[in-house]
């Protein structure tokens, strides 16, 4: 990197972006005495929750475990009101453990990282932003999300719409009333799902553009059962440490013991029924043991929700487009939502099928499909995001030894542990591809990686060490495991975001590792406490070691 008006500021550590994930880095960091610089692309702290302000939104994990566990007091104190969090009171939990930690104070907001360079000879990350400022550190932490970079598909004519558009994962801060306009929602994934009840309430019609139908499950939300918040608090530092135990970070559901297809046709119904009644995705898919690696196990699931759309909403034809059947359940994103089939059953709501009769154009007036014009005074986008890898090809990436991410993952992401990259030295991501972080609770996800890195870097600097590296043959290696552990299961046989099929050109490759978080820690730990096999360290370049020290 050159050209720079000034010499880049120096710190110890570099982190990128200021979610839960890049939240926690600051913490973790800080507290082992490090001096930390983090740039925020966003005006507030929050991440996912910041940007995605749409109607509806809010997480479909439990809220007594979707928070951090890393302060007791913390997670004693604070009282979720509701089952699942709301987008609003998310947004004022992360808001408070930002205040409550000081943790603003070394973020840059509103800045957005376009280019960090490694340079060996001083092993030095420098990254540059936006509004031209520079930053140095042996250590930059990419904590730029998953689900960060919003996709709006590239339809012509959208520069002639007369009315107004959005995407749901970059909604106005001041919302929007649809009251008495005609929308068109394009994109029933779980953004489309949990506003679609809510805009068809406003709105004087809604339209529903649904390319590919999704398996929806309801959420049951109610408040919170304060006897139930009680005993989940008594317990919690337990029900932390056992989520580690789990295929998805998430304690207190018994695993199951039996395959759907050992079942008898009644007791598969009660099963189901009861997780039906109950809510939640978890719960559902360990109805049996196998319906995530069994096609006619998972059958019975997917047609049980099927026969319940059915049973739900009125017009057959509807009722029949909105039933899933290009992928078995579970393998795309498992939805949660509240009264979203029920939607269809009110006269301002049509759903139109865009799959058989693609949009063809975005016209002043509305939108044009293969067959008939819409017209519209509002579009909403609730299309997605480039996910898992979109973020961190947005940034310039790159090495003095000719080595840039955007060249490395021309093909799809590799990495070894979802956390490095062999060619990157002392470049760390959080809930990287490759690693259990969307398919898991990802605040633990977020925090397990960040005290992984944190004890790395203290076991760098307690040896005088100033270099990591991941080694090209681990990472081969993990990469094949990935592919190994994702091919034993149904998930390769949906088009989904986790292939990043919603991204039109988008290398095919299956990006989480789905082995499940208990293995996945294991395995980390064991890399850890072997004095991080797979990785090379250094000590190259001792000048920079440590600034704060
Ligand atoms: C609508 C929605 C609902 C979700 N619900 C759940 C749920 O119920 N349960 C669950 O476990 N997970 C859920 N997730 C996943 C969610 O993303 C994670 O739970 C978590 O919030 C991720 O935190 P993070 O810090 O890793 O990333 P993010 O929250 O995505 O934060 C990344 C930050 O990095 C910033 N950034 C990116 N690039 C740059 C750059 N170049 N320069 C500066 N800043 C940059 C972004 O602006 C963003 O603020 C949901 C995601 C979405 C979109």
């Amino acid at each position: 990197m050159s050209g720079y008006a000034s010499e880049p500021a120096r710190y110890d550590a570099i982190v990128v972006g200021a979610g839960v994930g890049g939240l926690y880095a600051i913490y973790r960091l800080r507290k082992l005495g490090f001096k930390v610089r983090a740039f925020e692309a966003g005006g507030g702290v929050g991440g996912t929750w910041y940007w995605n302000r749409y109607p509806g939104c809010r997480c479909d994990v439990e809220s007594m475990e979707y928070s951090y566990s890393f302060s007791d007091e913390l997670q004693q104190e604070w009282r979720w009101p509701e089952r699942y969090g709301t987008q609003p009171e998310i947004l004022r939990y992360i808001n408070h453990v930002a205040d409550r930690f000081d943790l603003r104070r070394d973020i840059e907001f509103n800045t957005r990282v376009k280019e960090a360079a490694f340079d060996s000879k001083t092993n030095r990350w420098t990254v540059k932003t936006d509004k031209g400022s520079t930053a140095a550190a042996p250590f930059c932490i990419m904590a730029t999300g998953n689900l960060s970079t919003p996709r709006t598909p590239n339809y012509p004519g959208l520069e002639s719409f007369k009315g107004k558009w959005y995407h749901t994962g970059l909604w106005p801060h001041e919302g929007v009333d649809f009251s008495g306009l005609r929308v068109g929602v394009i994109g029933t994934g779980s953004s489309g799902v949990q506003s679609i009840p809510i805009i068809a309430t406003q709105a004087k019609h809604l339209y529903v553009f649904q390319r590919t139908a999704n398996f929806s499950l309801p959420a049951r939300n109610a408040p919170l059962d304060p006897d139930k918040e009680r005993a989940h608090k008594a317990r919690y530092p337990e029900r932390r440490r056992a989520a580690f135990d789990t295929p998805c970070g998430i304690a207190g559901y018994p695993p199951p013991i039996k395959s759907a297809v050992d079942a008898g046709e009644e007791e598969r119904r009660g099963a189901y029924e009861a997780k039906w009644a109950e809510g939640g995705s978890i719960s559902f898919l360990y109805s049996f043991t196998d319906l995530l690696v069994n096609k006619e196990s998972n059958e019975t699931a997917s047609e049980f929700v099927r026969q319940k759309i059915r049973a739900t909403v009125k017009d057959p034809r509807t009722a029949e487009l909105l039933c899933a059947n290009d992928h078995p359940i579970g393998t795309k994103r498992l939805i949660l939502d509240t009264d979203y089939y029920e939607t269809y059953n009110r006269d301002n709501v049509t759903l139109v099928d865009i799959r058989n009769k693609p949009i063809t154009e975005i016209t002043p007036a509305g939108l044009r499909t293969a067959d008939a014009d819409y017209a519209l005074d509002a579009i909403v986008f609730a299309t997605g995001f480039d996910a898992m890898t979109g973020a961190m090809k947005e940034i310039d990436i790159h090495t003095d030894a000719g080595m840039s991410i955007r060249e490395k993952w021309v093909d799809g992401p590799r990495t070894y542990l979802g956390i490095m990259i062999a060619g990157l030295p002392n470049l760390f991501m959080i809930t990287g591809p490759q690693s259990p972080g969307v398919k898991s609770q990802m605040i633990l996800a977020c925090e397990q990686h960040v005290d992984w890195i944190a004890d790395c870097i203290q076991y760098l600097r307690e040896r005088g060490l100033s270099r990591i590296e991941a080694e090209a043959d681990a990472e081969d290696a993990w990469v094949r495991h990935n592919n190994e552990v994702a091919d034993g299961t149904l998930y390769p046989l949906a088009n989904s975001w986790y292939v990043g099929a919603n991204i039109p050109g988008k290398p095919r490759i299956f990006m989480p590792y789905v082995g499940g978080v208990a293995a996945y820690k294991k395995k980390c730990d064991e890399v850890a406490a072997s004095g991080y096999r797979g990785f090379r360290l250094g000590a190259d370049v001792a000048e920079d070691r440590f600034a704060a020290n």
